[in-house]
This record gives C-alpha cells, sequence and structure tokens, in this order.
C-alpha cells in the first residue's frame, strides 16, 4: 500500500516537473533579454569566464534537444535557443556550456558518470528480462541478479544528479557575475533550470522507489525458499 501511495506521489512529481519544464521555458522564451545576448553567445561567454577553450557551438534540430557532446567536444543548440536572445535561452545555453566546463576541468562526478555509462546501459536492457525470468521462475538467484543491473540504472540517475546541479549552478553564477542578464531576468533563467533539475530529482526517486519494492521481493522470496 504504501508503495503505490508513494509511486502516486512521485508519479505526479514528474508530471508536474515535465509541466514546469515546457511552462518555464515556453513563458521566458517569449521575453527578450535586454543585453540582447543570444544563447550561443552566453555559451561562449560562460567558457570564457571559465578559462574553457576550444568547444564547438553549433545548432540542432528539434525541441528542448540542447545537450554537450564530449565525444566533439561541442555544445549543440537548439533552434530555439542559437540564435534567440529570450531569457530561456540563455538560461538553457549557459547550462550546456557548464556541462562542457566541467568536462574541461575533470569535475569528479561527471568522470565518474561517463566511466559506469556503458555498464549501466546494459544493467537496464538486462534488468528487466532477468527480473522476469527471476518471477517467472521463482528464483531469488535470477531475481536477484536482476535487481543487482537495476541497481545501476539508479546508481547512474543518483550520479547524474551532482552532475545537473554543479552545471545550472556554473550557469547561474555566470549569468550573475558577468552580467548576462539583469537581476530580474536573471530569476527567469533560475526558474527554467530549477524546473529542468526537478525532472531528475523526480527520475531518481521513481527509480529509487522501484529499486526498494524489488529488493522487498528478493527478501521474501528468500523466506518463502526456507
Ligand atoms: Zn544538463
Amino acid at each position: 500500500m504504501l508503495f503505490w501511495i508513494l509511486l502516486i506521489a512521485i508519479l505526479i512529481l514528474s508530471v508536474w516537473a515535465q509541466y514546469q519544464v515546457s511552462h518555464q521555458f515556453h513563458k521566458y522564451s517569449q521575453v527578450q533579454n535586454r543585453r540582447f545576448l543570444t544563447g550561443a553567445e552566453a555559451a561562449s561567454a560562460v567558457l570564457r569566464a571559465h578559462g574553457v577553450s576550444g568547444v564547438g557551438i553549433a545548432r540542432c534540430s528539434g525541441h528542448l534537444t540542447d545537450h554537450y557532446d564530449p565525444r566533439d567536444n561541442t555544445i549543440y543548440l537548439s533552434q530555439s535557443v542559437y540564435d534567440s536572445s529570450t531569457i530561456a535561452a540563455v538560461g538553457v545555453a549557459c547550462h550546456e556550456a557548464g556541462h562542457a566546463c566541467q568536462y574541461a576541468e575533470g569535475y569528479f562526478p561527471i568522470r565518474v558518470r561517463s566511466a559506469i555509462i556503458p555498464v549501466c546501459q546494459f544493467g537496464s536492457t538486462f534488468s528487466y528480462i532477468l527480473i522476469l525470468i527471476g518471477l517467472f521462475l521463482y528464483s531469488q538467484a535470477w531475481f536477484g541478479v536482476g535487481v543487482v543491473l537495476f541497481s545501476l540504472t539508479t546508481l547512474f540517475q543518483l550520479v547524474t544528479l551532482p552532475v545537473e546541479f554543479n552545471a545550472s549552478g556554473r550557469a547561474l553564477a555566470t549569468i550573475e557575475g558577468e552580467g548576462l542578464l539583469y537581476e530580474d531576468e536573471y530569476y527567469g533563467a533560475r526558474k527554467v533550470l530549477s524546473a529542468a533539475a526537478l525532472t531528475y530529482v523526480a527520475a531518481l526517486l521513481t527509480s529509487l522507489l522501484y529499486l526498494a519494492r524489488y529488493v522487498m521481493v528478493f527478501l521474501s522470496m528468500g523466506r518463502r525458499d526456507e
């Protein structure tokens, strides 16, 4: 019963966080910043402020598809961010530039995150299969391996949190420190980035809840075997 109550609560949080991301982005995509600074210009300002050079800034297609790709060391900004001089564009672009700075500096959580990506992908692909086999055969061993693999995806989401919070922290510190936005505009950018951060928190909570549930099932299987 507690599981379902928590699940519904976290589900509501997830939906609300998703709504906030699109709502805040949409809202502050309508507001031009008074310095007419574009997303691309803002991203390069963050790189400059951190003394990072050699990072590419390019356009990508789609909506809210902005990301930093460490493979070609390039910040990809979507159409509504790259050339746009809105408050939302500056916030998002600075966040992605924050990721580029993390890689350039060898920020510890992002190194851990990169190192565990292959195992975590393996874990998320095979955990459900093993969990289902475990339930079907009523085998604690198969189920247990499935739960261990599932815990890798939880671990990935856990390591993602400091990475995302730090990228937004760098973005906002630069926006404030370099005066990229006026004070009232800064709060708009902060709302956009806080909404995005909340989606990562919701994803971690969902994953943790399922992990706890699986561990409890695992333990109850052990009891019945005795
Ligand atoms: Zn990010």
